[in-house]
């Protein structure tokens, strides 16, 4: 299996490429094709997997898909700036909302994540960003205000911006749980149900977990609709 036979856009297999990847590792080579059917996963694999690229490959091809559709419905006169017949501007600045949340227990997983879409995404013109506490919310809200199109961030971090009205969520159409056992583990329960509240019911989510116990197990049941499993 190639991952040109995974059907992988253009731009995002020549970054994929120059990252050195000859093939699909088990998990990607099971979970791309169904990410990009736009079903839910219940993904069983730990880190080392490459777990990452299974999910960020198939979100940068949705997401890129998504922004050139939304390019060919507005009109662009040759040497003018996007603008709509009313005059309205539609920048990309303007038009960049989130519509993907990956949310990961540690900030090193926060930065290991962003550095996979910024390889991986390298082509494609989206835009991302990774919060978590611990360091000062200004550079983050900075960047946030600049318009990202992906999100990764921890639990704490994420609900005090979203209370500050730094953090809208409400174009959000792929959610990422990744590290489920671990997030249960560090007590981040309570956190997630907030968050569960406050994002769009009609998204696509995808779930991670190395281990699968009952309240794992339970929480993917709230969750996810269903589900396809991918286990490795
Ligand atoms: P992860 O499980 O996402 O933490 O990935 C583990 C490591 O595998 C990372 O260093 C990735 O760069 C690498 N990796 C991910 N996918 C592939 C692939 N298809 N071929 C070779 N290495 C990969």
């Amino acid at each position: 299996m190639t991952f040109n036979e995974l059907n992988i856009a253009e731009p995002i297999l020549k970054a994929v490429c120059e990252k050195g990847y000859n093939e699909p590792t088990p998990i990607q080579e099971q979970a791309i094709p169904v990410v990009l059917r736009g079903k839910d996963i219940f993904g069983i694999a730990q880190t080392g997997t490459g777990k990452t690229a299974a999910f960020a490959i198939p979100i940068l091809q949705m997401l890129s898909e998504d922004s050139a559709r939304d390019e060919r419905s507005s009109v662009i006169e040759p040497g003018a700036s996007r603008r709509d017949r009313r005059g309205r501007s539609h920048g990309k600045k303007e038009c960049r909302a989130i519509r993907s949340l990956i949310l990961t227990p540690t900030r090193e997983l926060a930065l290991q994540i962003g550095d996979c879409f910024t390889d991986y995404g390298k082509y494609t013109g989206l835009k991302h960003t990774a919060i978590f506490g611990g360091v000062k919310q200004n550079p983050q809200t900075e960047k946030l205000r600049q318009g990202v199109d992906i999100l990764i961030a921890t639990p704490g971090r994420l609900l005090d911006l979203i209370a500050q009205g730094e953090v809208k969520l409400d174009a959000l159409t792929h959610f990422v749980l990744d590290e489920a056992d671990r997030m249960l583990d560090m007590g981040f329960i309570a956190d997630i149900r907030r968050l569960l509240k406050v994002l769009p019911a009609k998204r696509q989510t995808l779930f991670f977990s190395a281990t699968m116990p009952k309240d794992i197990v339970a929480l993917s049941g709230s969750i996810l609709h269903d589900p396809v499993r991918v286990e490795v």
